[in-house]
């Protein structure tokens, strides 16, 4: 689909969950960033694969298990291609971006040693603060981090003036979650990569929105969720590039991870398996792979033309409303709307909303660190999927209307 042929009817018309009603109103879903619904063809894709297909992977020699194997391996293939990976062996299937987020941490930081430096930014979600503060603590790494300008942008000269030969790991979000704000990862890893660091991206809020071009933008590792991209909860995927992936030690262990185990010593298979020790959420992935097929058919620059062009409407018209505040202004946004309404709690804002029929979040959406910058402990956020529309951005506006008047 091209952004003229982008009919957001008829893809509202494969997601049987926004038929229903919230109390007695038609549900405006405005949580896609929280998770995404699912379309029916993810729903019967994992489906067809228990009721055709299941059987343990990579073990047996019996047609099934072949079958199984080869649906899983499609799978990955498929998520190679969502994010233009050179090759799928560089894809290993994990929970979600906070799983990958923790295994990055551990099995990188076993190459750290007291002094080293890791920079993250302060827009970061907390999968991407605290793993890594586990290992600073643990080795004596030092933590820096990149501060964000007024408009929640990344400042990128002071990002610049912090790298510096004990730099190791840059690790930053692609799209903030809090925010909307796309950041130039590319730049920043070209800036990164010149200093010697390792450039881990958190895509969770990308992979669903934007064209992802891991090679064009120069991630070493870069993570997503497979519940954000309309995928099943429980699988996600990251891409690590080659040779640092095989460099990289194992994080858990166990079965399917070993080339060979004795009691005195244990050889490991190489990546992608090395790091998928166990049986994975195999239906999961088949789950997934259907879900990034839908979004290339769909078009993923479509998609993002159609939310941002919604996220823009709704600012547009809250904007109008006395006493909203917009936090993330910055020119480069995805469909995110993060925003206050003096007098009225985030929180009690998200009751009001929710009593006329729409969903959204109120919350530090798991950002305390960004928010504490910014001076509040919470905002109200609205963020757009390939499903919305018009009347769903003006069931907000006229929610937010009524919640400011019913306080004031
Ligand atoms: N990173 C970002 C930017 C997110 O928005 C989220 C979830 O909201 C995560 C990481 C964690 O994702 P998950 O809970 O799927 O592991």
């Amino acid at each position: 689909m091209t952004t003229e042929t982008f009919d957001v009817g008829i893809l509202r018309a494969q997601f049987p969950i926004l038929d229903r009603t919230l109390h007695g109103y038609p549900m405006a879903y405005l949580d896609s960033a929280a998770t995404a619904q699912k379309p029916r063809r993810v729903i019967e894709a994992t489906r067809a694969f228990y009721e055709t297909s299941n059987a343990n992977i990579n073990r047996g020699a019996y047609k099934l298990c072949q079958e199984a194997t080869e649906a899983y391996e499609g799978a990955r293939a498929t998520v190679a291609a969502h994010l233009n990976a050179a090759h799928p062996n560089e894809i290993v299937f994990v929970r979600g971006t906070t799983e990958a987020m923790n295994l990055l941490a551990h099995s990188l930081g076993q190459g750290l040693g007291p002094g080293d430096e890791i920079l993250l930014t302060h827009m970061e979600h907390h999968a991407n603060i605290v793993p890594w503060q586990l290992v600073a603590e643990r080795i004596g790494v030092t933590i820096r981090v990149v501060p964000v300008t007024e408009d929640g942008r990344l400042n990128l000269e002071a990002y610049r003036n912090m790298l510096g030969p004990r730099t190791r790991i840059v690790s930053v979000t692609h799209v903030s979650n809090a925010l909307g704000t796309v950041n130039p990862v590319c730049e920043i890893a070209r800036d990164a990569r010149s200093a010697g660091a390792i450039v881990v991206v958190d895509g969770a809020q990308a992979a669903p929105h934007l064209k992802v071009d891991v090679q064009a933008l120069g991630a070493d590792f870069y993570a997503f969720s497979g519940h954000k991209t309309y995928g099943p909860t429980g699988i996600g995927a990251f891409y690590g590039q080659r040779a640092l992936l095989e460099e990289l030690p194992p994080y858990q262990s166990g079965g399917d991870m070993i080339a060979r185990v004795s009691f005195e010593k244990t050889t490991f298979k190489a990546a992608p398996q090395r790091f998928e020790a166990g049986t994975p959420n195999i239906a999961g992935a088949v789950g997934l792979g259907e879900a990034l097929r839908f979004l290339a058919e769909t078009g993923m620059d479509a998609i993002s033309a159609h939310e941002c062009e919604l996220a823009e409407l709704a600012r547009k018209k809250l904007a109008v409303v006395p006493g909203v505040r917009f936090y993330g202004t910055a020119p480069e946004r995805a469909g995110i709307v993060s925003f206050t309404v003096q007098g009225v709690h985030p929180h009690d804002l998200a009751t009001i909303l929710d009593r006329r029929g729409v969903a959204i979040r109120a919350g530090h959406h798991c950002c305390q660190p960004l928010w504490e910058r910014f001076g509040i402990p919470a905002t109200a956020r609205a963020s757009f999927g390939l499903y919305n529309t018009h009347q769903e951005v003006e069931a907000l506006v006229e929610g937010v209307s009524y919640a400011r008047e019913l306080f004031t």
